[in-house]
This record gives structure tokens, sequence and C-alpha cells, in this order.
């Protein structure tokens, strides 16, 4: 595969939250250290689903720029590395995460990242507006209404100290919050929160600094208006 082909390849897996078709499934960590792994999984960004000043008022311009070449590209960067000086031979995303405690702290760290704000561009869009349907029944059911939902969602962000992401996830048929640390992400193996993400919000202060500065629940307010719900919703089981 040239490496054009390869990387769009990879951005389609990736996309596709899977990896198929011809590629030598390697599955334990003895794997590790046979010299160059041809399959194995690289991290690619997905294509920004629009432009970066789509999300104004409520995510300015100059920090989706920044957020999306330099923050998510850098994680692409590292994680690609690490995968390459570790020689990591895991195929998909699924047993990358799921063998996370026993990768390298490098490898953990921006293979969380791409794939959290991956995920994150994604579940934004324009003029959000609200749930409905089966995300809306789901989030009823669990939480007992939009407005507890939202309120909970809120102060999982808010209470996240320091850097991290607070998430809505699946598990077992009932939708959770909760948030994780730095990268980390529900489908880490080391992470407490687990489940399939619907949702997700970036909390690091480089997702809001510079138009809220310290006011992380303005931004945390902001949100309300830019989910794409219809996103969240294909994410459901
Ligand atoms: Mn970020």
């Amino acid at each position: 595969m040239s490496s054009i082909n390869r990387r769009t390849f990879v951005a389609n897996s990736l996309k596709a939250g899977v990896l198929t078709a011809g590629l030598p499934l390697i599955t334990k960590a003895e794997s590790w250290g046979f010299g160059s792994a041809p399959g194995a999984l690289q991290f690619a960004q997905v294509k920004l689903p629009y432009a970066y000043n789509a999300l104004e008022p409520h995510i300015d311009a100059q920090t989706m720029e920044i957020h999306y070449t330099k923050h998510h590209a850098a994680y692409v960067k590292n994680v690609n590395d690490a995968i390459a000086a570790d020689k990591i031979a895991f195929t998909t995303e699924k047993e990358f995460f799921a063998n996370a405690s026993k990768i390298s702290a490098k490898a953990k760290n921006n293979g969380g990242g791409v794939w959290n704000h991956n995920f994150f561009w994604e579940v934004m869009k324009p003029n959000g507006g609200n749930p409905s349907g089966k995300i809306s029944d789901a989030i009823n059911g669990s939480f007992g209404s939009f407005d507890k939902f939202k309120e909970q969602f809120s102060k999982a962000a808010m209470d996240r100290f320091g850097s991290g992401w607070a998430w809505l996830v699946s598990e077992g048929g009932k939708l959770k919050i909760g948030s994780t640390a730095n990268q980390d992400n529900p489908l880490m193996d080391s992470s407490e929160l687990k489940g399939t993400p619907l949702l997700a919000l970036d909390v690091w202060e480089h997702a809001y600094y510079l138009k809220y500065q310290n006011k992380r629940a303005d931004y945390v307010g902001a949100f309300w208006n830019i989910i794409n719900w219809d996103e969240v919703a294909k994410r459901m089981a």
C-alpha cells in the first residue's frame, strides 16, 4: 500500500471505527519487539467537519484552528512515533485502548489525544439544537429529564480538576456520565469510567482559555448550543 493510500485507508478505518481486510491480527503483547509491524495501527486526524469559525461565538475560530492544527496534530505525530519506537503491533483502536495500561505513557496519552479529539470534532456542529428521538428517550430514561442530564454532565465537566474530559457513555443499555483525566477515555482498560462513548467535552484549558480565560463554566454552558445530536445518537448501540 502506498503511503497516500495507507493514510486514506487508515483515516477511513478510524472514521468507521474498524480496521478489517487483510491486515494481520496480532493481539498479544508478546508480539511486540518483532521488528517492523507493517499492519500496525496508525492514527490520523479526521477532517474537521466544519470551518474553524463555524462554531462561533461558542468556540472561537482561533481556538479551533490552534486546537486542530497544533494540539491535535501533535498527538498524531507523537502517537505514531511511539507506535514505531515501541513496535506496537495492535491493528485496531479497540485493541490499542484495551491494552492502554501495558503500553508506554507516550503511546497511551497521545493515542487518547488523537481519538478523543476526532470524536469531539464529530459530535459538534453549528446550531446544535436539542436531542430528539431515541437519544432523547435514552437521556430521559437514564437521568429523568434533559435538564437533569445537562446539570450532571456540566458538573462532571466542572469537577474534573485540571485537564481532562467529560463523557456521556452507554453501558449495558444504560447511559452514564463521568470524566477522565488528561487524554484518558472510556475505551481504556485503565479508565475507571467505561462504556461506549456517546458525547465528550474537552475541558483542557487549551480548549477554551483564549475566549473564556478561567471561566470554564461559561465554556461548558456554551457547549449546549453546538452539540450534533444526530452524531451522538449514531453512537448508541
Ligand atoms: Mn484538546
